[in-house]
């Protein structure tokens, strides 16, 4: 079997082929697997995620009697410390390739049939290899903004998790997943932060009262948050950038910024693969159609992660591989998870899984919510972070879990049980009778279905 690409869903999908027994050919332009999650994503931006939430609780310290004056960056050993992060995460993925006895090739792989690739490597070397079956991938790539050229003022994921230097003044444009956590990041660095959004509010599509919380701390500490706003043009001015920003009433400003980072979303990478001489075929949107096993039109080429479809997630590409790979050898296997979870880094963070309220509203399902706030939990008190809750969309006649979502510190932590509770088909009352550990966070999921049967313990709902 021939794997192309070795991000998250990539090696996992090597991984679990080579131990069900099958000889495996990974190929990667990078020295090592990882893919954009490890060298470029997930991986470093969590670790400067980590670092700017240590200054803002030491800033915080200080309203509970504990001052550490203003912290000294020392962004050459930050930036060290984040690649070793990187380096050493990734070196660990190409020894356990090796302890598979994995065929690791590093190069650009590009289909010639339904049963070879030609790999060019970075010095030019080329080699054809022959394979039965492959999984192709390859991934996503950023978008780019046509008004912002190519101006090393004008930085994408990539080049902002470089961090370079700190700006004075930043403007991200798009207000979605990254756009919002490096902008967290680059303003506990000491940036000024603006954010450009051309929908009416961020992370669209996320339910608004998660997002209004994020909204209200981050209001607090970036410069400026302008929705229903675009980018018009980008010209270089006096060692930095002017950005001509278009409001929803056609007001035009014009404002100077140092740096100008673009996230607003990615693309799959389908292009430059020689897929067209296979019969894998494509959307519309230049994804990889896909069936539940992830086999394309093509019997003998499957497509995993971000390049087969939305949502373009690490667990989602990992979850993706692994069942590739099952049924390629032999096993019984599909992709039809009840609940991908999403979470969003920022301070405070976001998560959800399953339905959310939007996409109930949207599709027409009937649901009913509870809400349990964090200033009634005992634990957000001790970490003096109230600012949350935790929100449970159930099924009215039921009390079917059919979705979570949760804003508040490290709230990326508590959305599995979520997961657990609707793969399983539980209910509020399910959830309600576990017994959660006194004081933590999760008991706000507990507490949160204690509402749907309307006896909560810290949350007074008068009986009608
Ligand atoms: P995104 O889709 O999350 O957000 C892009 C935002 O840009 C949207 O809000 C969109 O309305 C806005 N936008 C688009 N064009 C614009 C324009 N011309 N002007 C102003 N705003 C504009 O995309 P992203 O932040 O680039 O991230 C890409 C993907 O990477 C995400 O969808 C996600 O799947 C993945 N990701 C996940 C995580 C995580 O899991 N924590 C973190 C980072 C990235």
């Amino acid at each position: 079997m021939l794997v192309l690409g070795a991000g998250p869903g990539g090696y996992a999908a090597a991984f679990m082929a080579a131990d069900l027994g099958l000889a495996v050919t990974l190929v990667d332009e990078e020295i090592n697997p990882g893919g954009v999650c490890l060298f470029r994503g997930c991986i470093p931006s969590k670790a400067l995620l980590h670092a700017s939430k240590l200054i803002s609780d030491s800033r915080e310290a200080a309203g509970i009697g504990i001052d550490f004056g203003k912290p000294v960056i020392d962004l050459k050993k930050l930036r060290e410390w984040k690649d070793h992060v990187v380096q050493k995460l990734t070196a660990g993925l190409g020894q356990l390739c090796a302890r598979r006895t994995i065929h690791y090739i590093r190069g650009h792989g590009r289909f010639l049939d339904s049963g070879s690739m030609e790999v060019k490597g970075s010095e030019g070397a080329e080699q054809k290899i022959s394979f039965d079956h492959a999984i192709v991938a390859s991934g996503s790539k950023p978008v780019t903004l046509p008004v912002a050229s190519a101006s090393r003022r004008v930085l994408d994921s990539t080049s902002a998790l470089n961090l370079e230097d700190i700006p004075g003044q930043l403007l991200i444009v798009g207000g979605g997943y990254i756009g919002l956590e490096m902008g967290t990041v680059y303003c506990e660095l000491g940036a000024e932060v603006s954010v450009v959004e051309m929908a009416p509010n961020l992370l669209p599509g996320t339910d608004s009262d998660l997002t209004d919380v994020l909204h209200a701390r981050l209001a607090r500490h970036f410069k400026s948050i302008m929705l229903t706003t675009r980018v018009t043009k980008v010209e270089e001015e006096g060692g930095g950038l002017r950005a001509t920003l278009q409001g929803q009433d056609g007001k035009i400003s014009r404002q100077h910024f140092d740096k100008m980072l673009v996230a607003i979303g990615r693309t799959p990478n389908s292009k430059g693969l020689g897929l067209e001489n296979t019969d894998a075929e494509l959307t519309p949107d230049g994804f990889l159609r896909v069936d539940p096993q992830r086999a394309t039109t093509d019997p003998r080429i499957h497509a995993i992660g971000d390049v087969a479809g939305e949502p373009m997630l690490a667990h989602k590409a990992t979850h993706e591989g692994r069942v590739a790979a099952i049924s390629l050898s032999g096993g019984k296997a599909a992709f039809e998870p009840r609940a991908i979870p999403s979470v969003i880094f920022t301070n405070p963070e976001i998560a959800w899984c399953g339905v959310t309220e939007t996409e109930a509203r949207k599709r027409n399902i009937r649901f009913t919510i509870t809400k349990f706030p964090w200033a009634a939990s005992g634990r957000a008190a001790t970490i003096n972070r109230m600012d949350g809750f935790t929100k449970l969309i159930l099924h009215p006649d039921t009390g079917r879990i059919l979705g979570v979502g949760i804003v508040g510190d490290g709230c990326g932590e508590l959305i599995s049980e979520g997961v657990v509770a609707i793969e399983m088909g539980a209910r509020a009352s399910d959830l309600e009778l576990c017994i959660h550990p006194h004081p933590t966070l999760s008991e706000t999921i507990m507490e949160s279905a204690q509402l749907a049967t309307g006896y909560g313990t810290h949350f007074f709902k008068p009986q009608s």
